[in-house]
């Protein structure tokens, strides 16, 4: 089993000038990826690109809470029916800066999601940022119903992790962990049982060091799997495999196919 890129933007307009040279080279690296959504509008747009390696995940992120009202819902119902949709996300909470979206408004949201992710039995990617305390009291309220979830770009604390893995739940690192000061977030990947560990590319985002500053894209996801290689003391093909293996099963993609994809 080759690379995966478990969380990227490929709908975005920074990918709009050259997206099929991107599709092509992502296409080429990775085994198969899966594009997320935050709007409505981008929901729908990963899941337009979905196909041949390429799978979408649903939902609207904390920043926009006004777009899940009912028809918002709905309108995510239906696109999470279509063939290539593997998630609901990324949803969760987002307290760095709020003002337009109140802690209250963002946590309806987050629920009214959860909810939706239970009655269509999909796992979750979930966005969390500086908003431990209120992401984790409700998500211990939902892990139990929910087929398995991601704490996506892995950056918080021990605790965090440690309840992370209490409910089940995948955690998945991006570029960052790759960056010179990040030992801490290192020595964090080492806490995760290797069934559980994911990795990502979050591009345009986020790119890992070697290539750093540039916009990123799901083939950089090779030297985030180095640097994880490191840190668990494996090898970069059993890193590679283990990784994917971890994806497909939360995922619910048959091996068989992401094989004969690549
Ligand atoms: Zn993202």
């Amino acid at each position: 089993m080759g690379l995966v890129d478990t969380h990227c933007h490929l709908q975005t307009d920074r990918f709009d000038e050259d997206r099929d040279e991107i599709l092509a080279r992502s296409r080429e690296a990775l085994d198969w990826l899966v594009v997320i959504g935050d709007t409505l509008a981008s929901s729908e747009a990963g899941v337009a690109l979905c196909g041949d390696g390429i799978y979408a995940a649903v939902g609207v992120h904390p920043y926009h809470p006004e777009e899940v009202i009912e028809a918002g819902l709905t309108k995510l119902r239906e696109l999470a029916a279509r063939p290539g949709v593997v998630a609901i996300g990324e949803i969760g909470l987002d307290y760095y800066k709020y003002n337009d979206a109140p802690p209250e408004a963002q946590q309806a949201a987050f629920r009214a999601q959860l909810e939706l992710a239970v009655e269509l039995d999909l796992p979750v990617v979930i966005h969390n940022r500086e908003s431990e305390d209120d992401l984790s009291s409700i998500l211990d309220e939902y892990h139990q119903s929910l087929p398995g979830g991601i704490l996506h770009c892995f950056a918080g604390s021990d605790a965090y992790l440690e309840r992370g893995l209490g409910w089940g739940f995948h955690i998945s690192f991006a570029g960052n962990v790759t960056f010179p000061k990040a030992q801490e977030l290192r020595d964090r990947a080492v806490d995760v049982p290797f069934d559980r560990l994911l990795i990502e590319t979050d591009s345009p985002y986020l790119a890992p060091q070697p290539v750093r500053g540039k916009r990123c894209e799901p083939a950089y996801v090779r030297h985030t799997a180095e640097t994880l290689a490191e840190v668990k003391g494996v090898s970069y093909d059993e890193l590679v495999a283990q990784t994917a293996a971890n994806a497909a099963r939360l995922f619910r993609i048959p091996v068989e196919k992401s094989q004969a994809e690549s």
